[in-house]
């Protein structure tokens, strides 16, 4: 059976095989996904043990030498926020790992929340960080309507991002603003060598957006319209399954041809090699 595009409604092929898992693709509307959807127990087992501490596919050590660079990117990203207007007020930060967000919004007079429910994540929660996240999100409907709403490496998780963003566009009001990462297909290796970018990576990524479906998605999910779009990651590309291949005496001379053919695309074509984007979209506007 063919699978129906959740933005068009058109039927989506399958585009290739991850493992056990086949990736849909909508061509017109440039979105892939994982069908059929994984069950629910399967991809909660992928957060329950090592996914913040490296023992499985997540973080080396999100606890760790990770929160200085949490915090670098938190502080880019309030910036972002500051830039379009948005300085202060309420924000719900959906999917907030240890808490590393809220603790930088607070920091910066936000009056932040968080929801997380991977119980490993919350073992990282600081006592600071504490009384303002939650493993639910009713357990903090009593503080929306949200300003902001950021959802950083999230949607990409969910198996109904759609089904989600509508739910918190629940607890927003009109001119609010959703902040969300996402890796991006688009780039050089998702078009020529899918088996080898690392953001295929199900069950625990679902969906794969492009800059035009992420767009999309966040209009049809949340009614938003993106106001403000910035590269958050850009990275070499790869055409050599470098882990599989760790020990194989060729691994460095392909590394070495993956980086300059790297270095070759960024400057002749840079969106070529973009990993990931940050969407800033406001709510109703
Ligand atoms: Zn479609």
């Amino acid at each position: 059976m063919t699978p129906p595009c959740s933005l068009c409604q058109r039927p989506c092929p399958e585009r290739f095989r991850k493992g056990r898992y086949a990736v849909h693709r909508c061509d017109p509307c440039d979105l892939e996904f994982v069908w059929p959807t994984p069950a629910p127990d399967e991809v909660r087992a992928v957060y329950e043990r090592g996914y913040f501490t490296g023992e499985g596919h997540g973080y080396d050590d999100y606890f760790g030498r990770e929160r200085d660079v949490a915090m670098r990117k938190a502080a880019t990203r309030l910036d972002a926020l500051a830039a379009l207007g948005y300085a202060h007020g309420t924000l719900l930060d959906f999917g907030c790992a240890a808490g590393y967000f809220v603790e930088a919004a607070r920091a910066r007079g936000w009056s932040a929340f968080g929801v997380e429910p991977s119980p490993e994540a919350q073992r990282g929660w600081s006592d600071a960080v504490r009384p303002y996240v939650a493993a639910d999100l009713d357990a903090l409907r009593a503080h929306a309507p949200f300003d902001v709403i950021a959802a950083w490496d999230v949607l990409e998780h969910l198996p109904d991002p759609i089904a989600t963003l509508r739910a918190l566009r629940g607890l927003t009001r009109e001119g609010s603003m959703f902040a969300v990462v996402v890796p991006v297909i688009g780039n050089v290796n998702t078009r020529l060598a899918p088996l080898t970018w690392d953001q295929y990576k199900p069950p625990e990524h679902l969906w794969f957006f492009s800059r035009a479906s992420m767009r999309a998605t966040l209009l049809r999910g949340a009614d938003a319209r993106v106001v403000r779009e910035d590269v958050a990651w850009s990275r070499p590309s790869r055409f050599v399954d470098i882990d599989r291949t760790a020990r194989a005496p060729w691994t460095r001379a392909a590394r070495a041809i993956d980086g300059a053919i790297h270095r070759a695309l960024s400057v002749v074509t840079p969106s070529a090699t973009v990993d990931s984007m940050a969407f800033y979209a406001k709510v109703g506007a």
